[in-house]
């Protein structure tokens, strides 16, 4: 067992190496926790950047598809124009005539938005038999006027290219009186310009598949009569050209294949609402499916009309458009801290074991392995510094050199073993004795120092030795046997009986062995000159 001096110092290297283990578990966590939190703030700066990119590219998405849908519109304009131009060019156009200018316009392949385009003609009510009669006669018996009864005012749709299928439907319907497109009818009229429908149903559906749609007008006016005033253009009219359109067959045009990643809403007016919406290109998404981070709200002038049109990005365009880039640097920053979180725990760990390892090699150099006291070298070591402190302070060093009284017999007669049991018994003792400013040392077999710092005089120090000479004669009791033994102790002091550590151990050894001839079980005094 080590002295109490030396049972601090154990305890106190005990605690530098656990703290070491603690600061290894701190110094990684806090590694981890700095580089985790380095890989956040890149996270967040690409996400960020990402995110932004992202909105730049939804804007533009945006805005082009706004300028398609106006862009057909426009073309679809030019298309009336050049039908407004074929009655500029004679008095009378034939259906024949009209059929094959249509037909040459390619539209279902040049321009699959539009279900056709028709002529809306003037009919004065007086004339209205002869102009049925006429029709009838180039070979629709079933033609009339629609909606039937007396109005003031009528018109008729006699052509319509192409004539087959829905379109049929629409012959002899007279547009005008119907409020929303009597309202574009009168605008194009008047104004002499193109004019848009409101939205409507168009008198070509049938009871499947409705879709909303609207219609588009140019106004024809008698060739050589004066068009300049609003009262000269409705005097002068004759009719409209005219193009029907379907929605979702227009939009279709418009966006081809580009659309499935946005979601258009179209919605005549300026307001939001159910009434007014006239487009969804994704109709049957589901409510309740989460709203769009990127949503815009635009307007596109259709004619003297304003179309609002809400554009959010689907799911898809996220999945799309999104940069692997933010998703990398998590991951990899993520890795790179982990691996180095663990490449500084090992680093530590081996530095916390050699360290460890080291104060093992330095418990073998300066302690006993048996007894656990400080060896000669620390006592020597202590002895220094004791001697150092003395010769400034002119105080005194106590040296007692202890060896055990027959104690070989121990060995011979019980073993080995039980001798190691006495000896450290025997150490505990001695530490029991002293101070904690002392050192209790053993010198190797059965030889052991005390060194006493701070003794006032010789008669102190002989107190400490009949002390420990006392407490060591007392009977052992080890592993069921009683043990009788004694010891020999030899005195020296500082600055008396040596000038320096190996003079003062030499008068203590020859001091001891004074006790060992004086019969044993005593101390003696280091012999001074008179
Ligand atoms: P004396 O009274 O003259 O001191 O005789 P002694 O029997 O005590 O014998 P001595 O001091 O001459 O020798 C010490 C003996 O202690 C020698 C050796 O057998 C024994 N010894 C030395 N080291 C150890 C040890 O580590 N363990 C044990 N059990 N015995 C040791
Ligand atoms: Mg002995």
């Amino acid at each position: 067992m080590p002295s109490q001096y030396g049972m601090r110092q154990k305890a106190q290297r005990r605690l530098r190496i656990l703290h070491l283990f603690k600061a290894r578990e701190m110094v990684t966590l806090a590694v981890l926790a700095v580089s985790l939190l380095v890989t956040y703030r890149i996270w967040e700066g690409a996400e960020r950047s990402a995110q932004q990119n992202l909105s730049t590219a939804f804007d533009f998405r945006v805005r082009e598809s706004n300028i398609r849908i106006e862009q057909r519109l426009a073309i679809y304009e030019q298309i009336l124009r050049a039908t407004v131009g074929l009655f500029a060019s004679a008095d009378t156009v034939t259906r024949s005539e009209f059929r094959a200018f249509v037909s040459s316009l390619s539209l279902p392949e040049m321009f699959p938005g539009i279900e056709g385009v028709g002529l809306s003609l003037i009919v004065l009510p007086e004339q209205r038999d002869a102009h049925v009669a006429a029709v009838r006669a180039e070979g629709f018996p079933e033609y009339d006027i629609r909606p039937p009864g007396k109005r003031d005012f009528l018109t008729s749709i006699v052509y319509l290219e192409p004539f087959f299928g829905r379109n049929l439907r629409a012959f002899g319907y007279d547009m005008f009186s119907e409020p929303n497109r009597r309202a574009a009818m009168e605008e194009a009229r008047d104004g002499g310009t193109a004019a848009i429908s409101s939205k409507v149903v168009l008198i070509q559906e049938s009871g499947s598949e409705v879709q909303d749609g609207f219609l588009m007008y140019l106004p024809v006016y008698r060739n050589n009569e004066p068009r300049s005033s609003v009262e000269q253009r409705r005097t002068s009219i004759m009719g409209w050209v005219y193009a029907p359109f379907r929605m979702d067959d227009f939009m279709r045009g418009v966006n081809g294949s580009l659309a499935d990643d946005l979601d258009v809403e179209i919605y005549d007016g300026e307001l939001v609402t159910p009434a007014a919406r006239m487009y969804d290109s994704h109709e049957d998404r589901d409510a309740t499916s989460p709203e769009s981070r990127h949503k815009r709200v635009g307007y596109i002038q259709a004619g003297s009309r304003t179309w609002t049109v809400v554009t959010s990005a689907l799911p898809e365009f996220d999945i799309r458009m999104q940069s692997d880039r933010p998703k990398l640097i998590l991951q990899s920053g993520i890795s790179i801290s982990l691996l180095v979180a663990l490449l500084i725990w090992l680093f530590l760990d081996d530095r916390a074991r050699a360290l460890q390892a080291a104060d093992q090699a330095m418990q073998l150099a300066l302690y006993d392995a048996l007894t656990g006291l400080p060896n000669r070298k620390l006592l020597e070591e202590r002895l220094g510094v004791e001697l150092a402190k003395a010769r400034r302070d002119r105080s005194q060093v106590a040296l007692l050199f202890i060896d055990l009284d027959k104690f070989k017999p121990v060995n011979d007669n019980f073993g080995h073993a039980y001798g190691d049991l006495l000896l450290k018994e025997v150490a505990k003792r001695l530490q029991s004795c002293m101070r904690e400013s002392d050192t209790a040392s053993r010198l190797g077999g059965d030889e052991f120092v005390a060194l006493l710092s701070g003794v006032e005089d010789d008669e102190a120090m002989l107190r400490v030795a009949d002390k420990i000479l006392r407490a060591l004669t007392e009977p052992y009791d080890i592993a069921g046997h009683t043990f009788h033994i004694s010891a020999s102790i030899g005195a020296a002091v500082y600055p008396h009986d040596g000038s320096d550590a190996k003079s003062l151990i030499r008068s203590a050894d020859m001091a001891m062995y004074a006790a060992k001839n004086a019969g044993r079980a005593n101390v003696k005094r280091a012999e001074r000159p008179a």
